[in-house]
């Protein structure tokens, strides 16, 4: 190597101190750090003899596998951009995706092979597909990644092959994710190598600071923990913040093949997990589950989420329920993850706050047409600065100039910093309500709704009004075996909040919310539900 990858550096002096502590387990294969350093270097080989050469895209469309980290690190160690690729999308979105970043080489599992492989001949730049787990024999020129390196529980036995020499700068390109598409078609944040290790440091330092707030010492190095990972690796949370964290730290994650909360519990139980979390329904899915009594979740130290907004009752029941720390964080795709943080008594004495800015970011409130930088308390749309700031937008320039300006990105998101500069995101600049000239800021009122003994979801969304423009109105969940009427929560949310603020309607919906890959509400699917009843 002439100049490895940050990442890949990390990786390496991680293998060293925890060579044989399991990195991965999925069902029954556990593989260790060293096992997974093994096949990193082979695929890397493997990938530089299928003609990859750097800035080459590396597409990566699979569940939480154990295969995911050593597809992403051999592609990173010569220099490709991995785009990892949501696998809940149908293959028209992945195709979508892999013609607009150019994918040359295709990671794909069992199943998106399936659903992929009769448009792979419709992508100009795709010329290799590598598959793993086939249901079936691959079928020529697809190879089987079984093929190339052996599955997990062999890769312990692989030779010692070094990696292929190359030489890749902090600020190369590394990553292109796609954001979630909640506001319109996914954008590609073109992310670098610097990008993506910010999030070690930012997550070291928020649990020292946890400690020396109980007055205790915070070890040299954040503590090797076991890690249930229930969100997916090709969103910027997992990957940057919990997979960039195991490495960083020695700990141990734990995939799910997909999301049940009583196997999750299962899995707390046998492997003694110490954290999880990723979303805030994750969290409230575990607290309500019925069997939650017959698990011993006591392993549990924190439950940490962020990527949508949560109600302080979901802080006050982790910390009371679970007797495990709570932690929030803020942060999008174009931040590579966490621009702030919080947990424990922190979170709990600003239940409604997503934390202070890590120690490398800054933050600024602007005015809505960003021309004035706004005073402390005052709601405007968020600006945020540091070295976890991704380039652009892949193939969009015209979203980048208007996104990425002087170094800040524009964040989208409206909220306000308080007197000890912490955040408090309050909408999305595209979801607030404007009722007659007077701002509904979503969370608020349905942070109020959550503290209702029997709401478990609920959202706030605009429907149109002839001359108010648009007035609130909710759509609800309620826990099962528990009952409320239309009046008594908004007599409830009056008690609590100014009139204009009250739901003029209150839709009770049977299941949960329609949610996105990333746990978000899709707001816009909502306001369908109202079409058609214009207010009087
Ligand atoms: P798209 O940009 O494609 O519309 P998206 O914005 O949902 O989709 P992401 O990058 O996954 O894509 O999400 C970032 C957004 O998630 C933020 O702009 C913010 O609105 C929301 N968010 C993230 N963290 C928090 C948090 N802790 N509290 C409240 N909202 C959050
Ligand atoms: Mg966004």
């Amino acid at each position: 190597w002439k100049q490895a990858p940050p990442s890949l550096r990390v990786l390496a002096q991680m293998v060293r101190a925890y060579g044989a502590r399991e990195f991965t387990i999925y069902q029954d294969e556990r593989v260790s750090f060293e096992a997974n350093y093994r096949a990193t270097s082979h695929l890397a080989h493997k990938l530089a003899g299928m003609g990859v050469k750097k800035g080459d895209r590396v597409g990566l469309a699979m569940r939480n596998l154990p295969e995911w980290p050593a597809i992403f690190f051999a592609g990173m160690a010569i220099g490709a951009i991995i785009v990892p690729l949501n696998a809940w999308w149908t293959g028209n979105e992945l195709e979508y995706a892999l013609k607009d970043s150019g994918t040359k080489v295709l990671f794909v599992d069992g199943e998106r092979h399936e659903r992929l492989k009769q448009c792979y001949q419709a992508l100009p730049d795709l010329e290799h597909v590598v598959v793993s787990r086939a249901k079936g024999d691959v079928e020529p020129p697809a190879l089987a990644l079984e093929s190339l390196i052996g599955g997990a529980n062999d890769w312990a036995a692989l030779d010692d092959v070094g990696f292929p020499d190359a030489e890749i700068a902090p600020d190369d390109d590394a990553t292109i994710f796609y954001t979630s598409g909640t506001t319109g078609s996914p954008k590609g944040a073109l992310g670098t190598h610097r990008n993506l290790i910010t999030n070690i440091l930012s997550s070291a330092y928020v649990a020292a600071r946890t400690m020396v707030r109980r007055g205790e010492t915070p070890p040299p190095m954040p503590e090797p923990k076991v890690m249930l990972l229930v969100i997916p690796l090709f969103h910027v949370t997992a990957c940057s913040a919990a997979l960039m964290g195991a490495v960083a730290s020695g700990s141990t994650l734990v995939f799910m093949r997909k999301w049940e909360p009583e196997l999750a519990m299962e899995i707390i139980q046998r492997e003694r997990v110490h954290a999880t979390g990723g979303v805030p329904t994750i969290a409230w899915q575990l607290l309500e589950h019925p069997a939650r009594a017959n698990y011993d979740l006591s392993s549990l130290e924190t439950i940490a989420y962020g990527g949508a907004p949560s109600a302080p009752e979901l802080v006050r029941r982790i910390h009371q329920e679970f007797g495990a720390l709570p932690g929030n964080g803020w942060g999008m795709t174009e931040t590579m993850a966490t621009v702030t943080n919080h947990s424990g008594e922190e979170y709990l004495a600003r239940p409604t706050s997503a934390g202070p800015p890590v120690a490398a970011a800054d933050l600024k409130i602007l005015s809505i047409e960003g021309d004035r930088e706004l005073e402390t308390g005052e709601v405007g749309e968020l600006w945020a600065r540091g070295p976890m700031i991704v380039k652009g937008y892949w193939n969009k320039p015209e979203a980048t100039a208007e996104t990425f300006v002087d170094g800040w990105v524009r964040t989208g998101d409206l909220a306000r910093l308080d007197e000890d500069g912490f955040l408090y995101v309050v909408d999305r600049a595209k979801d607030i309500i404007i009722r007659g000239g007077e701002n509904i800021y979503s969370s608020e009122v349905e942070d109020v709704l959550y503290a209702h003994p029997a709401v478990t979801d609920c959202a706030l969304v605009g429907v149109p009004h002839k001359t108010l423009g648009e007035e609130p109105a909710a759509v609800v969940h309620l826990a099962p075996g528990k009952s409320a009427t239309e009046a008594e929560l908004q007599q409830w949310v009056r008690e609590r909040l100014a009139g204009f603020k009250v739901p003029v309607r209150v839709r009770f919906v049977q299941d949960v919310l329609p949610r996105n890959a990333q746990g978000k509400i899709l707001k816009t699917e909502l306001r369908g539900l109202f079409a058609g009843e214009a207010a009087a």
